[in-house]
């Protein structure tokens, strides 16, 4: 599970005050500097981006007095400052179907994003098709005819084990035929045979852009806040199988505050599109900078 930094982060270098006014101050030396680095690093940031967020937090403020709530806001900004260009909506393209490909580990929370993504473009007014792609896991087609039903968006399903290529194929010849704006495609995330799934993958593209050329339009990755730091192993991963084009990160609601977001923001700079915030259909939020990078640092 991922490190949770402690509701007071900064109560443990500073002490705590009890009013702001005689809050205790500590000057900004190397030692407290290097505290803070362990404690961003405890916070799934990564030693890298642990070390440029200290060291630009030190910049022009060595031996400085600082309370705990002036450290936490300097932290907050300059968090909010690597997080702020990444913070993008998926972009939604004139050309339609539009072909967004929702990758991920199994267990992330591929078909339940799908779900809420369905029902929230429904919603703004969009005619969506969801294509369920994991043909060998029954219990996730199952899930998606759920959630379709919930939102109101039909659901192409093949038989069990049949070629996820050729249901992605049927899926935009549909899409096209209806006229439908979106085609959300769930696909398998057993990553135990990367071979296997890198094929599985690189054939619906192939399959797909007979139809068109410029699908698939978005490579959504679905990543789970509570795996902590296993999340950069997962990027790194998928972007090997996949032309990945943005990232959606679930289960913010839990105890799982994220940190390893502003590693991914710092390494990568994929666009976190979206953000899930519980197992309910309108658990899908817009990711916020700021507000992301004040609740981190608590
Ligand atoms: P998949 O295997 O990647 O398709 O994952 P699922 O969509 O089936 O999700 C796995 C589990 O995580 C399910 O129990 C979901 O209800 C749960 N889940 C998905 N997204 C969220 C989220 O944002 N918050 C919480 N609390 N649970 C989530």
């Amino acid at each position: 599970p991922a490190a949770r930094p402690s509701p007071g982060l900064m109560g443990r270098i500073l002490g705590r005050g009890e009013a702001k006014a005689d809050e205790p101050r500590r000057a900004l030396d190397d030692a407290m500097l290097e505290e803070l680095e362990d404690m961003l690093v405890q916070t799934d940031l990564g030693v890298e981006t642990a070390l440029r967020v200290t060291a630009n937090i030190a910049e022009g403020r060595m031996g400085r007095r600082v309370s705990s709530t002036e450290l936490k806001q300097l932290l907050a900004a300059e968090i909010a400052r690597i997080m702020a260009p990444v913070a993008r909506p998926l972009p939604l393209y004139p050309r339609t179907p539009q072909v967004v490909l929702v990758v991920g580990v199994n267990g992330s929370g591929k078909t339940t994003t799908i779900g809420k993504l369905a029902s929230q473009f429904k919603a703004a007014g969009k005619k969506v098709v969801i294509a369920a792609g994991d043909t060998f896991r029954a219990a996730a087609v199952e899930q998606l005819q759920v959630w379709g039903q919930r939102a109101g968006v039909p659901v192409m399903v093949a038989a069990q084990g049949s070629d996820p290529a050729s249901l992605a194929f049927d899926a935009m010849t549909r899409a096209e035929a209806e006229g439908a704006d979106l085609l959300l495609i769930d696909t398998a995330g057993r990553l135990q045979n990367r071979q296997d799934l890198m094929e599985e993958l690189a054939k619906i593209v192939r399959v797909i852009r007979k139809k068109d050329p410029t699908a698939p339009h978005n490579t959504l990755l679905v990543l789970d806040a509570t795996t902590g730091q296993n999340a950069l192993n997962q990027v790194e991963t998928f972007r090997r199988l996949a032309d990945v084009s943005g990232l959606v990160m679930t289960k913010l609601d839990g105890t799982a505050r994220g940190g390893v977001l502003v590693a991914l923001a710092d390494r990568f700079g994929l666009p976190i599109h979206a953000i899930g915030v519980g197992e309910q259909i309108d658990d899908l939020d817009a990711f916020d900078a700021d507000e992301f990078a004040r609740a981190l640092v608590g």
